[in-house]
């Protein structure tokens, strides 16, 4: 995916392509940190959905950001986490670790004014790696007394050769607007491997699905949200409207009862969100129908996975 090529066409052979500072940038860290939240922020639109439960993120995410002196092709990975045995955390992992050996420059995220192992284990394999490390020190604004900022970001500095370290704040979007131009000073200069207005590599279906996923995330308590995941069966354009139907699946009868609610309330409440962001986002009216169906221990299958779309 990350090696996607552009069509050959005679008018882009025609056309010089401009040469910019152009690259990817993996955003590594542990789960919850804030990752999904930044890159957002930085594209100013939401292509990776964000829940204060941890793994939300499933899959390798490009968010694309262009300017006129750069290129820079955002990876948002599901955090490394250690533990997990089953196929889907091995997928999971196996799209983090993907996405650092690609990288032109690494955005490790940590959540001030913490230094857990697991971010220890992550800055060592970032280390080992030799490609330069920007470090973000995220949620600065959660932290007080503000004077604990300071002496943490100095004990930080000791920790590697970070080409820069930022406190930041991506859900404020505080003090985020410099990292682009720093970032972009260490991409290699190449002719842009997107189209100057895309923004993401992810198609409109599997967007669709993961505004169902983020709803259903939300509401949901507990362990359940791991347990399901959400295809869309439908997606059609009629009369300028946008017709989609998405099956959620679940490995229980009783998570199916779970995720459709009391009379429906659940499941009714999660569409109706979902159908709000969804027109906001494809600019246009949505009717969405959602049904909800059982597939045992789908997230232990590599087989199951693969044809819900979670390409290894
Ligand atoms: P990821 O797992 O690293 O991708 O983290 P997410 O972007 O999904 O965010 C996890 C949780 O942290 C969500 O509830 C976010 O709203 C919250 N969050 C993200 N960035 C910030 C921040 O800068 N400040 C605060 N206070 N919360 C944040
Ligand atoms: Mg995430």
């Amino acid at each position: 995916m990350i090696d996607q090529e552009l069509p050959e066409s005679p008018e882009t052979a025609a056309t010089p392509q401009p040469v910019l500072r152009c690259g990817f940038v993996a955003i590594v860290g542990r789960p919850n940190v804030g990752k999904s939240t930044l890159l957002n922020a930085l594209l100013d639109r939401k292509v990776s959905i964000v829940s204060p439960k941890p793994q939300t993120t499933r899959h390798r995410i490009l968010g694309i950001r262009s300017s006129e002196e750069s290129q820079i092709i955002f990876v948002d990975t599901p955090g490394l986490h250690a533990g997990g045995k089953r196929a889907m955390n091995r997928h999971m992992n196996r799209a983090a670790v993907m996405s650092l050996n690609d990288a032109d420059v690494n955005l490790l995220v940590i959540e001030g004014p913490r230094w857990l192992d697991e971010d220890q284990r992550i800055l060592d394999q970032l280390v080992a790696r030799g490609r330069p490390i920007i470090l973000a020190v995220n949620k600065v604004d959660k932290i007080t007394p503000r004077e604990r900022l300071l002496p943490f970001i100095e004990e930080l500095a000791r920790k590697a050769q970070f080409v820069e370290i930022i406190p930041m704040s991506g859900l404020k979007r505080s003090n985020i607007e410099s990292l682009p131009g720093l970032i972009a000073k260490h991409l290699p200069l190449s002719p842009p491997h997107f189209p100057l207005d895309q923004v993401t590599d992810r198609s409109p279906q599997f967007q669709a699905s993961e505004i169902v996923r983020e709803k259903l995330t939300l509401r949901l308590h507990q362990e359940l949200p791991y347990g399901l995941t959400v295809e869309i069966e439908r997606f059609a354009e009629e009369d300028g409207r946008l017709l989609i139907n998405a099956v959620i699946w679940v490995e229980r009868a009783g998570q199916k009862a779970i995720v459709i609610g009391h009379g429906g309330e659940q499941l009714k409440e999660v569409g109706r969100s979902a159908r709000i962001e969804m027109s906001e986002l494809f600019g246009r009216s949505v009717h969405l129908e959602l049904w909800v169906k059982v597939k045992e221990n789908w997230s232990d299958s590599e087989a199951a996975l693969r044809q819900l779309g979670y390409e290894s």
